[in-house]
Parts: C-alpha cells; structure tokens; sequence
C-alpha cells in the first residue's frame, strides 16, 4: 500500500509505540497518585508535556491534554465564550469543521455573533475584511495555522495583530501544522493554539492546546482538577507520551520535511506534465511541504480515488465531500471560488517523512494510467 493520506491520520511511529508501552503495562499507576507507580506515571506524563512544549516553543506548564483536536477547538471556544461580555467572533471561511460548525452552532443558539472571512483563489485570506470585522465587541478570532485541503499557510502574526489592536484573543488550529513546520508559539502570537496526535505520528485520542499564560478559559466539564483544572478526567499517560515521543520526533526530522517538499513537487511536476488538464491548488501560495490538492476537470475525484485503491494500491483522498447523493464541491474549495468542475475533481495526495521516491514515482504512474482509462472509457481525449 501507498499511503498518502496523512492530513487525515498518520501511521503511528515505531519509537512511539514502543515509548507508549510501558506506560500501559509497567508504570500504570494513576499519574496522582502517591506511590512508585503513581509517580513513575506523573514524570512519564510531565515529560510528555515538557516535549510538546518543546514543539510549540512555550513553558511545559502552558500544555494541556485533551484527547484531540476537535476537543481541543471545542476547549477553547467555549471555555472563551462563557468568560467574555464580547460576543463577536470572527473566522475564516476555510477553518476545519471542527470550529466552523461549533461556531455556526453557537450563533444559531445566540451565544455569538459569528463572521465569516472569505479567501481568494489562491487561498489568501482577506485581511481587510478581517481588519474591518474586528471591533471592540470581538472576543476571538480564528485563524488556522495551515488548511488541511490544500495545505495553505496564513499569515497568523498578522492576523494576531489585528486581534492584539482591538483586545481580542487568536486561536491558531495548528492541527496540520504541527511536524511539519516550525512552530512557535510566540512568533505567532497566539494565545491558543491547538495540536492533535494522530496527524504527526502519535496515536488517535490525544490532542493538546497551548494556553498563554494570563488567559482564562472556563471548563466545560468539571472533576478531579486535572490539567491545570481545564480538562477534569485521569490523564491517559500512555497517550501523552506518545504524543511527547512523536513531538519529540518530529522536531528532529523538521528538516527532512524539505526532502518531502521536493517529493511532493515532483509527483506535481510529474502529473501536470503528462496530464496537461490537471491543476495544482494554490501551487504559487507558500503550502505544507507534504500537501498536493490536485483538480482533474471532468472526472470526479470519488471515481479517482476509488480506482487508485482498488487498482494500484495507494491511499489518497477526495477533496469533494461526497455522501450518498452526487459529488458535491468541498467547503474550502468552494470558498476560494474554484470552479465546480474543478473542485469536484480535487484529489488530495499528502505524503509523510515516510513516503519514499519509488512511492512518489508508481503514484504519478497510476494517476496517469487511471486518467487515461477513465478518458478512454468515456470517449474523450486526456
Ligand atoms: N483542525 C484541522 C485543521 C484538521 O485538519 C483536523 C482533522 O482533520 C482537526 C482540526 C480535527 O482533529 P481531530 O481529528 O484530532 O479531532
């Protein structure tokens, strides 16, 4: 099998699972609780939070676990909300559903006025507007780090500037950032940003949010005070360690993302050049070295996919949301204004430090074969 399906889960690395053992079988104690192996667990589960704040770039006591990042968003969109007089909050329209349907769920209950920033096609979010919507009624604004369809990366600084002008807060979804490009919490200037294992080679069931110090989120549920009293529940350490290891392994091998980069820029050339209706998403805009969204007019993306999976062995995803009726255009493409011929034909490829040459080769190989088939079958022309 070619994977290269990696904005949507990873393959969990083998020093974290091998990290993550112990935890579960040896140093099961309850992380607070007073004996050996109580303690074993509580150094076990403070060690995991010092490696993911050496991810971020913050103190180890500004990490908080969670069990992924939709709990993450949903941490800090609520807990905010309920502190605040500020109802306002603004987000772009290519944030993950995670937060878009959180917020459009609050707005439809009345707890928020939500606005929604558009991007241009190249997926360029449009600041004016966003400085123009914030105001002094604007609680927080979304913005994240790197989009998950197509790889794009925004502008955050900027962004927390604008928040900063008007006493607003900045919540950066770094969900798919995270491995994949430097990071740092402060360079940002957020003041919270959220993580989730399962994207850079830890396990699925644990996330993590960055809090800067000084600000308050209110609990949704409360317990046992666990996590800095934001998340009550005993800590599932064997999780949280391997969420440090793969933190820990994924700073190390940040520079082979460039190696990934060329890779993913081959299979691009490779395709492009052979077939010549294929467009690139956002290929000019700075993107995630691992991120390829690519449109192939008239053909749908659901038909692709489908074919590379049972016909050659590799793993890729639609860019289209497609149920039980016909495909439909994804919100994120739909947003930046892609045509619904194009958008409907987007094949997401998101390859991984694991993906190899020979993969990248046999992928574009299939891709071509399998357009020139469905070409064929439909009596046109490639
Ligand atoms: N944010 C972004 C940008 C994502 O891509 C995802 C998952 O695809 C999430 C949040 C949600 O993460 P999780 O699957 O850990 O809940």
């Amino acid at each position: 099998m070619i994977y290269l399906d990696n904005n949507a889960t990873t393959r969990v690395a083998d020093e974290v699972m091998a990290a993550m053992q112990p935890y579960a079988t040896t140093y099961y104690g309850n992380p607070h609780s007073a004996h050996s192996l109580g303690r074993a667990a509580h150094k076990g589960l403070e060690n995991a939070r010092s490696q993911v704040a050496a991810l971020l770039g913050c103190a180890a006591d500004r990490v908080r676990f969670t069990s992924c990042g939709t709990e993450s968003n949903a941490i800090v969109l609520r807990g905010a909300m309920s502190q605040s007089e500020r109802r306002k909050v603004i987000a772009t329209a290519v944030e993950h559903p995670s937060i878009l349907n959180m917020l459009r769920r609050m707005q439809s209950r009345g707890e928020i006025e939500l606005v929604v920033i558009g991007v241009d096609r190249d997926g360029a979010i449009d600041l004016e507007s966003l400085a123009a919507a914030a105001d002094e009624r604007t609680r927080m604004i979304c913005v994240m780090l790197a989009q998950n369809e197509t790889g794009v990366l925004h502008p955050v600084r900027q962004v927390a500037g604008i928040a900063r002008r008007v006493g607003a807060e900045i919540l950066v979804d770094a969900v798919q950032a995270a491995g994949k490009v430097p990071l740092d919490v402060d360079e940002l200037d957020a003041d919270y940003l959220t993580i989730s294992g399962h994207k850079l080679h830890a396990p699925k069931g644990i996330g993590a949010i960055y809090v800067r110090e000084g600000r308050e989120l209110d609990p949704l549920w409360l317990g046992g005070g666990q996590e800095f009293g934001l998340r009550s529940g005993t800590e599932p350490v064997s999780l949280a360690v391997g969420l440090g290891t793969a933190a820990a392994l994924a700073a190390e091998h940040l520079p082979v993302m460039e190696d990934v980069r060329k890779l993913r820029d081959t299979l691009e050339d490779s395709i492009t050049s052979q077939v010549l209706s294929a467009r690139v998403t956002a290929q000019a805009t700075p993107r995630l070295p691992n991120t390829s969204s690519i449109s192939f007019p008239g053909v749908p993306a659901s038909l692709i996919v489908a074919s590379l999976d049972t016909m050659h062995e590799v793993c890729a995803s639609a860019g289209a949301a497609c149920d039980s009726g016909p495909a439909r255009p994804s919100a994120t493409l739909t947003a930046m204004g892609i045509d619904r011929e194009l958008a409907i034909g987007a094949v997401r490829f998101s390859l991984s430090r694991y993906t190899t040459a020979d993969e990248i080769a046999s992928t574009a190989a299939a891709v071509v074969t399998q357009l020139a088939q469905t070409h064929a079958d439909s009596g046109g022309v490639a």
